[in-house]
């Protein structure tokens, strides 16, 4: 999407070879124009293929999945990073290891709004080693809804998520892939 890829390289902040920061548009001030037309992007490709709810993870999928969610007409799910212990008999849960803390935390949902009768989207800023994926992939199959796929923001490319995710089966459009990004030289490539 040239739209997102312009942005980025106009306002996007590359730190050393392995984070981008969005800060100024996408995952903490955050441009509702441009996110409306990233929620379109994501309805033109996953329009036609049934899907009746659409899951993020906290907190910086929750917005993007929001505005999304208003193309598709669709509730959006956010899975919890869980602070307690105790995880209850009532959730889904799966582990997370964060890219951005480097801590491993559990997420959940409640069973209450997730089941066989779910046709899901995953949607999630960015896709990086692909473990917060992974998690909600994990979410989705145990309740046995039908994972439609996931709608990224900006993936990675250079990192190993988006083969790990594709592998499984899953469909996985990324509205823009960075090959390769350096702050040194400030430059940062999008795959084709
Ligand atoms: P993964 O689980 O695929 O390794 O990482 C995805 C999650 O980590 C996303 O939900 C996102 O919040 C965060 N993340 C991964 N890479 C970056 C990055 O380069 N910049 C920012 N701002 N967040 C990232």
């Amino acid at each position: 999407m040239k739209l997102l890829e312009d942005r980025i390289r106009k306002d996007g902040t590359i730190r050393g070879t392995e984070v981008l920061k969005v800060d100024r548009f996408l995952n903490h001030q955050m441009d509702i124009a441009l996110i409306n037309e990233i929620g379109k992007e994501f309805y033109r490709l996953f329009g036609d293929c049934g899907v009746n709810k659409i899951l993020t993870i906290e907190a910086s999928g929750i917005g993007i999945a929001c505005i999304t969610a208003q193309s598709f007409g669709v509730p959006v799910i956010f899975a919890k990073k869980n602070k307690t212990k105790n995880i209850a008999g009532d959730v889904y849960t799966s582990k997370v290891a964060s890219f951005t803390h480097g801590k491993v935390y559990d997420i959940i949902v409640s069973k209450e709004f997730l089941g066989p009768d779910d046709r899901v989207l995953l949607i999630d800023d960015f896709l990086a080693n692909g473990s917060a994926l992974q998690g909600l992939i994990n979410l989705v199959r145990d309740s046995g809804a039908t994972l439609v796929g996931a709608g990224i923001c900006v993936e990675k490319a250079f990192q190993p998520g988006g083969d790990l995710i594709r592998g499984m089966g899953v469909r996985v459009e990324s509205l823009a892939r960075v090959k390769c990004m350096d702050e040194a030289t400030n430059t940062i490539e999008f795959c084709d």
